[in-house]
């Protein structure tokens, strides 16, 4: 039986409370980092720790840490990146909302660890619970002596402030957040230079998700064996995964990397809500290739998902069943991106834009021979000749589509509709890039002429 370590707080009353926290050991960790371990050992710690970035890129977290200079005279900077705005992904919001000073801990134990004696927290400016919480428990933590000058007698200074967000996407990407935290247009940067090198009003910054900094704290007591041998040998520790979409429980898991997919859906998530098929998972957020349902035995780590075809992502689970018409997942997944792309670069801003076009010509009926092919082309123009990552991503929810479900599309241009609309589903094979079929049932969606 797997015992929670990042939920571990999640349902005890009143856990957002700096009260509840120290009264479950809370803050020990920051007593045992900055009076017992030197910043180069934590920095070692994380390391052997395996530890990588769970906001979605998955970088080796110790690894970052080593990149910042560590020239005592250079002031470097911490941000958290609590933006979370990847379609399908909310277990940052989790945190925050119901355990902010685990974070905290996580954000003090780093800023020791390279250096830094300031550090912002970056959020959506929709997670208004989430601000409130953030700005309850930053001043709380100031109260006991966690946060400001001379943090428990070690000589440690530390400020950490709030700055709320305008709900953009791609101030989620890094540079696009501290842009956004200098005040201007949340626009990606080019990189090289880094973060690490070159971020925050010029000066070397680390940045890292919310549930990345959640397990600093647990390392650090637990040390870096013990959360190494949680997961597979390249995915350690534990992860929450965000089950949303066609399942009987919806909500956040947290279980250890590299647990199959069918055990979170079938077991955790209460299997497939109405007792329909499975159709196709996107396991890691929006921005990740979709999977078929031939492929739920693929355990929920980076490698084995990417040998897959997809990635972890955010460790996003979206459950589809069978009567999901994935030529409409695919546009709507498209136009979302089309809308958060800010324009920056030309690939981006049009190919979103000439990608929605084709799908929504397809989907609404007025699908060309040669429509399906055009939207590969635009996918593959797209992806890696864009400033920021957001080129990969809009890329991916139409090419794996059309990759696993070709016949759908097929259907849509031949007979001007979809499949899952005329009745005539259950006779309509799928035909998929394995070679297997899946059968689609009616499906009562909105017909456009
Ligand atoms: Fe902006 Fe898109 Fe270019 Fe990223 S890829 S910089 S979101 S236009």
């Amino acid at each position: 039986m797997y015992e929670p370590i990042l939920t571990r707080n999640i349902g005890v009353a009143d856990s957002e409370k700096i009260a509840t926290y120290l009264a479950r050991g809370g803050y020990e960790a920051t007593r045992v980092a900055l009076t017992q371990h030197t910043p180069a050992e934590l920095i070692d710690m994380v390391k052997r720790a395996g530890l990588r970035g769970r906001g979605g890129a998955g970088f080796p977290a110790g690894t970052k840490w080593g990149f910042m200079p560590v020239d005592p005279a250079l002031p470097k900077i911490v941000a958290v990146n609590t933006d979370e705005g990847e379609p399908g992904t909310f277990k940052d919001r989790a945190l925050v909302e119901r355990d902010p000073h685990q974070v905290i801990e996580g954000v003090i134990i780093a800023a020791y660890a390279v250096g830094a004696n300031r550090a912002y927290v970056y959020i959506r400016g929709e997670f208004f619970l989430g601000v409130k919480r953030w700005i309850k428990a930053i001043a709380d933590a100031y109260e006991r002596g966690f946060l400001g000058r001379d943090i428990l007698g070690s000589g440690f200074d530390l400020d950490l402030s709030v700055h709320r967000g305008a709900g953009a996407y791609i101030c989620g990407e890094e540079t696009a957040m501290l842009e956004s935290l200098e005040g201007k247009p949340g626009n990606p940067r080019l990189k090289p230079p880094y973060p690490a090198q070159r971020g925050l009003f010029g000066l070397p910054t680390l940045v890292h998700n919310v549930e990345t900094l959640a397990c600093i704290p647990h390392i650090v007591l637990r040390g870096p064996a013990w959360f190494a041998g949680i997961g597979t040998r390249q995915s350690t520790g534990p992860k929450i995964f965000c089950v949303s979409g066609h399942v009987n429980r919806p909500g956040n898991y947290e279980l250890p990397l590299g647990t199959p997919l069918r055990e979170i859906i079938e077991g955790h998530a209460g299997g497939m809500s109405g007792g329909r098929k499975l159709k196709a998972v996107i396991p890691g957020g929006a921005s990740t290739p979709v999977l078929t349902a031939d492929q739920i035995d693929t355990p929920m780590a980076f490698e084995t998902l990417a040998a897959a075809g997809s990635a972890l992502g955010t460790g996003a689970i979206i459950v589809m069943d069978e009567t999901t018409c994935m030529v409409e997942a695919a546009r709507r997944l498209t136009r979302f991106f089309a809308h958060e792309s800010c324009g920056r670069c030309v690939p981006c801003r049009v190919g979103s834009q000439r990608l929605y076009e084709t799908l929504d010509r397809i989907e609404c009926g007025k699908g060309r021979p040669g429509d399906i092919d055009l939207a590969l082309q635009i996918a593959q123009a797209v992806d890696g000749t864009t400033f920021c990552p957001m080129g990969g991503a809009l890329a991916n929810p139409a090419r794996s589509t059309i990759e696993r479900f070709r016949g759908e599309y097929e259907y849509h241009i031949a007979h001007r509709q979809c499949a899952m609309q005329t009745g005539r589903a259950t006779a309509i094979v799928h035909r998929l890039s394995s070679g297997r079929s899946v059968r689609g049932q009616n499906f009562n969606r909105r017909r456009r002429p």
